[in-house]
């Protein structure tokens, strides 16, 4: 495929001898990412004002930019600022707004973490951070704190630690890779994580976060495809926020990945004027199951420093989903969550379609507003269940049923827990209780 004219200008600037297989070659793309502001005007071709020179200039000390040339070429210089590719990866003087609320490290990550490169906040899956370098620094990166604090990969000592803590855990049966973007790292240092990974009996699947097939999709080869089968069930998520990202060379990377057997996900994040519109955000989705993209999450943009200007209302995410809800393919439809601070995890959030309810019926309404009934059986026969599946009726015989202790409100509604009620530790009631004693 050639280059598009914007393309043959940012090659020809960076380097006047370079074809278009350096183009295709990520480790050129890597080599000659934008991170100051002379390099950006000159290979876009413009000119900022002396006000726009200074803004840039402070916010880049806190929070560096770093732009692959292929994402570069998809800004649409002619109405730049309105450019969602522009506004997810040129620095704001926004991002210097904190807000009260605001904080570092709103989910809790660092503190959430046993062993190194680990992240444990559910029982049967942990994120195991590999690299600490991204291809393009995402203007909304949640892990803001950290970005380009070190473009290093953890070393293989740290992360031969993260994977011993997963080894001596059973209960973890899901790992996600993520940092940083762990494709950018070298073909033979994943494969021997996905095969250190592999050996572990109780690790079911790995599944990969990135970005690259958005900003970098040139990272996506045969041989990573290759590595990535070796290790099968391996899923991928990638982070599409606009369709404008959904080009002929995202499109070959993601067939590249489909073809090869891997499953592919996706996460957006809602933006305010980026993607927080219902026919953006279709579009988007349509985009991206045509490209064989299941879209997974669709992200309230978390509380991390430097995002505010991003943030929109969760009402917004609702009226999106709103949009999507019966009016298109259910496998388009992304699960809305905002992630909890202080590590609560994400929590699931859209429109209510119950009504009402009474005893043997409930009263719902769709997506074109018709209120309608389901009538519910007027005898049910609960099944009991003690986790012992030696007494049940039911066909499905598990060998050890007490894999998971029940936590939550499933322990709540669970008849083998007596427990009846969750109380927050720092219950002032219970507290004079003790006090009593
Ligand atoms: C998002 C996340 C996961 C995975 O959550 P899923 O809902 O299973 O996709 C696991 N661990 C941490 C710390 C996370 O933030």
């Amino acid at each position: 495929m050639p280059l598009s004219p914007t393309q043959e200008q940012i090659i020809n600037s960076i380097d006047n001898e370079a074809t278009s297989s350096h183009w295709k070659d990520w480790k050129w793309q890597m080599r000659n990412s934008i991170r100051d502001l002379d390099t950006f005007e000159t290979l876009l071709n413009i000119t900022l004002s002396p006000d726009q020179r200074n803004v840039f200039n402070e916010t880049v000390k806190k929070f560096p930019m770093s732009i692959t040339p292929y994402y570069l070429s998809l800004i649409n210089t002619s109405d730049m600022e309105n450019d969602p590719v522009f506004r997810q990866s040129v620095p704001s003087h926004h991002e210097l707004d904190i807000m009260k609320g605001d904080m570092a490290d709103p989910l809790h990550e660092d503190q959430d973490s046993p062993a190194p490169c680990v992240t444990h906040r559910y029982p049967d899956r942990v994120l195991l951070l590999v690299s600490n370098t991204c291809p393009m620094y995402c203007r909304h990166c949640t892990r803001k704190r950290k970005v380009g604090d070190q473009d290093t990969i953890p070393t293989k000592t740290s992360i031969s630690k993260g994977i011993d803590y997963i080894r001596s855990n059973p209960a973890i049966r899901d790992v996600l890779l993520s940092g940083g973007d762990p494709f950018l790292l070298p073909d033979d240092y994943l494969d021997w994580i996905l095969e250190e990974l592999r050996k572990i009996e109780h690790v079911e699947i790995i599944r990969i976060g990135t970005r690259t097939p958005v900003v970098l999709p040139y990272r996506i080869t045969p041989e990573l495809v290759q590595i990535l089968r070796k290790h099968q069930p391996v899923w991928v998520n990638t982070h599409f926020n606009h369709s404008r990202e959904m080009t002929q060379s995202a499109r070959n990377a993601l067939s590249m990945l489909a073809d090869g057997g891997i499953p592919l996900g996706n996460q957006t994040v809602l933006l305010s004027g980026i993607n927080d519109c219902p026919r953006i955000m279709k579009a988007l989705v349509h985009q991206l199951v045509k490209n064989r993209v299941r879209p997974y999450y669709l992200y309230q943009c978390d509380l991390s420093e430097g995002l505010s200007h991003f943030r929109t209302p969760v009402g917004k995410g609702i009226e999106i989903l709103e949009s999507l809800i019966g009016h298109t393919s259910g496998f388009c439809v992304p699960t809305y969550v905002i992630d909890a601070p202080g590590g609560g995890g994400k929590i699931p959030v859209m429109p209510n379609y119950l009504i009402s309810w009474s005893t043997n019926k409930v009263v719902l309404r769709n997506y074109e507003g018709v209120i309608t009934t389901y009538k519910e059986p007027d005898s049910y026969e609960p099944t009991f269940c003690d986790r012992n599946c030696d007494s049940c009726d039911l066909l499905l015989k598990l060998e050890d049923a007490d894999e998971t202790k029940a936590i939550g409100i499933e322990q709540l509604l669970s008849d083998h827990d007596q427990t009846i009620s969750l109380v927050p530790a720092s219950n002032a009631r219970h507290s004079r209780r003790k006090a009593e004693q």
